[in-house]
């Protein structure tokens, strides 16, 4: 499926600050999914949901920041967790 026409519908009909909003929304959903997922409260099916709620609001963002500067920033941080992971002090 194609994200970025349906991105750009998103952005079209509810605006940027929405888009802010829902990000906001979709991650404090997931922070509580995990708590109640580490709680056995709520099955991996539930969880797998959340977290699709916040992929899907990632690549939204993702879409409307940049996603060439968000992919180099993530390039950066894999650079870094790579040497943390190399460092024998394992810090
Ligand atoms: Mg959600």
């Amino acid at each position: 499926m194609e994200y970025q026409p349906i991105y750009r519908a998103t952005l079209a009909k509810w605006g940027a600050e929405a888009q802010y909003e829902q990000m906001v929304e979709e991650c404090a959903e997931l922070i509580a999914a995990l708590k109640h997922f580490q709680r056995g409260k709520i099955g991996r099916s539930e969880l797998i949901d959340e977290l699709a709620d916040v992929r899907l609001m990632v690549g939204q963002l993702s879409w409307m920041l940049g996603e060439d500067q968000v992919h180099t920033a993530i390039e950066k941080k894999l650079v870094k967790l790579q040497e943390l992971l190399d460092d024998p002090a394992g810090r």
